[in-house]
Order: C-alpha cells, then sequence, then structure tokens
C-alpha cells in the first residue's frame, strides 16, 4: 500500500516530458515494497518513443535555461533545495517504502539532497574561467566555460534520491537541461522531483524523468546525437555497456560504478573507534552501498579481539520494516540479493571460513537477512573479488603493512577505501599507497557534498560533489583576441 503522506501528490505515476505528466509507455511497472511484498504505486513502462520525446524537450528548453544569469538559475535551484528540506519527511516515507532503508536513513539522504542542490546553487555563480599570459604581443588568451548541452542521468535503486540530487545539482546550475531514468525499483523518489522542480519555478523542459525498459531507454539516451553527455551510477558491468554505446557520438561520459572497499585495521587503531567505523562502513542500507566495506583486513594482533567485538555490534543490529521505531536494517531490494550473500557465505565456508555472527535469512522472511561476520577469510574466496552488496563482513588477517596495502589493491575497483591507525606516519605512507578515490583514514563515513565523489581503475569517471562536481558538466572554450 502507499505511505501516508502530508501531501500525498509527491507519490507521483507518470512521466514528466517537457511540460506533460504522460502514462504512455507499453504497460506498467508495479513498485513493490521490499519490507512487506505489497505494491507502493504503480509507474509507465516507457521506451525508446517517449525517451526521444524528453531529449526533444531538453533541447528545446536548453537555449533559454543557458541563456540565464547564473545567479537567475541559482535562485531557483535554492528554491528546489527548500522544497526538498520542506517536504524531508513525505520524501523520507516514500523511500523507505520503495526502497527499504530504515527511515533514519532516509531522512538523511533527503537532507543530502537538499544540500547537494543547495551545494550546487552556490557553485553556479563560480563558474569561472581564465585569462592565460599570452605568448604574443598582440594576442589575448581567454578561456570561458559554457555548459555541455543536454544531460541524460540513470539513477541506481540504493539511493534514488541522493544520486539524482549530484546529476540534476551541477547540471541545472551550468546551464545544461536533463533528461533522468531512475531505476525501476525506486522510481516514485525519481518522479517526485519532478514535481518539486515544478513547483520551484524551474521552466518545463529542464528536467524530464522517465520510468521504464533500462535497456530501451538507455540505448536512445546513448545514441541520440542531441544528449551530449551520459551521467551514470550503478554497476561497473552497465557502466562498461553505456560507455561503448556513448562511444557512437562520442558524448561526455561521468561513471559511478562498482568498488569492493577494503577497511583496514592496524594493531594500533582505537577498537572503540574502528569497530564503530566498521559497523557504519559495512552495514548502512544493509550493505548496499557501493562505497560499504566490502573486505575487512585486520591485523594479526588485533585480529580475535576485532572479531568478537564486530560480531557483538552485528548481533545488536536491530533488523525490520524500516518504518518501525529503532530499526537499523531493513530488507535486502529483492531475492536476488539474497542469492547473492548466500552464495558468498556458501563459498567462503567452503573454502574454510567459519560464520561467527548471522549467516542465515532472518526469521521475519522475505529479502532480510540477518547481520552477518565471517573469520578465516583468505584471498581465493568469491567475497575477496565480488561486491557481496549485502549485510556480510568478511574479515580477513594480514602481517604487516606491506601485506594490508598488496591485498587492499588487489582488486581491479578503485572507490572508497577506510583504514584505522594512530601512528602518523603511517596514516600518511597507507593513504598515498592505496589506489583508490576515495580514503576514510579513522572515519567509517566520509560522503560530503563539499568534497569529490568518485573512483579510479574500472570504479568509474569523474568526481561528484564540490567545486569539480559542476566542471563535469562545463566545457572551456578557448578564445584568442587577435590583432589589438
Ligand atoms: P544494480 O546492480 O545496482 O541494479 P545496474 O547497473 O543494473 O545496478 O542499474 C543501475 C541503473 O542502470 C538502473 O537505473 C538500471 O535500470 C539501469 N540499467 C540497467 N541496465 C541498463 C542498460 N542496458 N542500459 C541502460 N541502463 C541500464
Amino acid at each position: 500500500e502507499a505511505p501516508a503522506l502530508r501531501n500525498p501528490k509527491l507519490l507521483v505515476e507518470a512521466c514528466l516530458i517537457g511540460a506533460e505528466w504522460s502514462k504512455a509507455g507499453s504497460g506498467t511497472i508495479a513498485v513493490t515494497n521490499p519490507a512487506t511484498g505489497t505494491i507502493v504505486g504503480t509507474v509507465p513502462n516507457a521506451g525508446a518513443g517517449e525517451t526521444r520525446q524528453a531529449i526533444e524537450a531538453a533541447h528545446a528548453a536548453y537555449p533559454a535555461w543557458r541563456g540565464k544569469t547564473a545567479n537567475e538559475r541559482a535562485v531557483l535551484l535554492r528554491k528546489l533545495a527548500v522544497l526538498v528540506s520542506e517536504n524531508q519527511e513525505d520524501l523520507a516515507r516514500l523511500l523507505t517504502a520503495e526502497q527499504g532503508k530504515s527511515l533514519a536513513e532516509a531522512r538523511a539522504e533527503v537532507g543530502m539532497s537538499a544540500a547537494y542542490v543547495l551545494w550546487f546553487a552556490e557553485e553556479a555563480r563560480r563558474v569561472y574561467g581564465d585569462v592565460i599570459p599570452s605568448p604574443w604581443p598582440d594576442r589575448r588568451v581567454l578561456v570561458t566555460k559554457e555548459p555541455v548541452g543536454v544531460v541524460a542521468a540513470i539513477t541506481p535503486w540504493n539511493f534514488p534520491s541522493s544520486m539524482i540530487a549530484r546529476k540534476l545539482g551541477p547540471a541545472l546550475a551550468a546551464g545544461c537541461t536533463i533528461v533522468i531514468k531512475p531505476a525501476s525499483q525506486t522510481p516514485l523518489s525519481g518522479l517526485a522531483w519532478g514535481l518539486l522542480a515544478q513547483e520551484a519555478g524551474i521552466p518545463d523542459g529542464v528536467v524530464n524523468i522517465l520510468t521504464g525498459s533500462a535497456r530501451e531507454i538507455g540505448a536512445e539516451l546513448t545514441s541520440n546525437p542531441l544528449v551530449k553527455k551520459i551521467t551514470f551510477t550503478g554497476s561497473t558491468e552497465i557502466g562498461k555497456v553505456l560507455l561503448k554505446q556513448a562511444a557512437g557520438t562520442v558524448k561526455k561520459v561521468s561513471m559511478e560504478l562498482g568498488g569492493n572497499a577494503p577497511f583496514i585495521v592496524f594493531d594500533d587503531a582505537d577498537l572503540d573507534r574502528a569497530v564503530a567505523g566498521a559497523m557504519l562502513a559495512k552495514y548502512r542500507n544493509s550493505g548496499q552501498t557501493c562505497i560499504c566495506t566490502n573486505r575487512v583486513l585486520v591485523q594479526d594482533g588485533i585480529y580475535d579481539r576485532f572479531a568478537q567485538r564486530m560480531a557483538e555490534a552485528a548481533d545488536a543490529l536491530k533488523v525490520g520494516n524500516g518504518v518501525e521505531d529503532g530499526v537499523m536494517q531493513g530488507p535486502l531490494i529483492d531475492a536476488a540479493a539474497i542469492d547473492k550473500i548466500e552464495e558468498h557465505i556458501k563459498d567462503a565456508v567452503d573454502k574454510g571460513a567459519r560464520v561467527i555472527a548471522g549467516g542465515h535469512r532472518h526469521a521475519l522472511g522475505g529479502t532480510f537477512f540477518q547481520p552477518t561476520v565471517m573469520v578465516d577469510v583468505v584471498p581465493g574466496m568469491a567475497v575477496a573479488r565480488e561486491e557481496t552488496f549485502g549485510p556480510l563482513a568478511p574479515l580477513f588477517r594480514f602481517r604487516d603493512e606491506a601485506e594490508a596495502i598488496r591485498m587492499a589493491n588487489d582488486t581491479e575497483f578503485g572507490l572508497a577505501c577506510y583504514f584505522y591507525t594512530r601512528d602518523l606516519g603511517r596514516a600518511f605512507r597507507v593513504s598515498e599507497a592505496l589506489e583508490y578515490g576515495m580514503v576514510g583514514i579513522n572515519e567509517g563515513i566520509i560522503t560530503t557534498e563539499v568534497a569529490p565523489f568518485g573512483g579510479v581503475k574500472e570504479s568509474g569517471l569523474g568526481r561528484e560533489g564540490s567545486y569539480q562536481g559542476i566542471e563535469d558538466y562545463l566545457s572551456a572554450k578557448y578564445v584568442c583576441v587577435g590583432g589589438l
């Protein structure tokens, strides 16, 4: 059933194409609540035709939007940020209903969405160019920044609100218009952005939102020459497909892809702090974030104590429907997610690992899973290489700093990593040796709108947040003024 909202209009069951709320498409997609299995709402199953219309609407709206002053765009984006904040409770309830995360986490995500939009409203006015000392006495060398044009954004189900904020915010601030395709599991949080954008007074066609067939919509977005940039958050597998498709028309790309985050605990770590950090870095959103630690690497001398503390903390996590009081861990997104975690546990146990907390489907049934901790995990196991994307903490053992660095970097991914130490020299050495886009030193939660979020290696291209987040939506134009 639909969540009780103060403003029921926020549950939108239509796509936004230009000025129109459209139900066009081949049939509909039912959105289910992963905690209860009930239907939250129904959205259109749009395809290539609707996508073309949305792209054309974004293209038509582009000249007027880029022609506004930066301050005019900033004023509208600030209004949008205020509306997101004012509707935080409703948006959080909608998010929990379709995604499953606890209400506390959903509120935090919506708060983060508002923070991103506000940040980029501010950045809109700081798109500076350069005047470069000229190598010629009679010429001047100028560089200006221009919006890249129509942007297509494809977003995932794990952060259905804030992943849109990180793309829509900088795109609109830069003067781009946008077509957004939210994940089919969580389209309602995405469609709500359309209503709020209209309410903020953002002109028709600047924001377009389509729900439906990922393959069809994705193919049109990546091949249509009117689209100048693809920004995607999701799996490395689909990211590679989109990169190949976007090559046909040489689009700009931003990719936030998978991770395999190590969480390294050295013997000299503050144990309390390390356990608290590992719990957040592992079990937030039931382990379903691309920066969740996938591998906990613990030094010999502290291994047993850390393992025991981690198991106690995992056993203490309250699992349940995210809307219930005190629940810290909701269900997983779908049955496939349960299969994956079970496969990883079975593979590890078959190869000699031991489960010391959880390990099974939760008594609540459905897609609930027990927060799990495993010890004696070694590099040959599947968990060492593949992202589990679930509440499983596998504890690997290492002897010294060099071994920890080698194990941490032994992956094709390079998104986030974490380590705990009280030795200042080690903090610098290890931070510089880790091949990752983001490092948490004695911190398990590091995301903020003011810092650049993104990965190296197969974890992605580009950065979101910070001043760099808007650069990704701008092209430099070099202007040479001669004959002076
Ligand atoms: P996850 O494994 O987290 O579900 P995906 O990469 O499969 O991540 O999905 C992330 C987003 O990419 C979703 O919006 C999904 O609908 C979309 N997507 C999936 N397959 C394709 C595709 N072939 N083309 C374009 N988008 C796709």
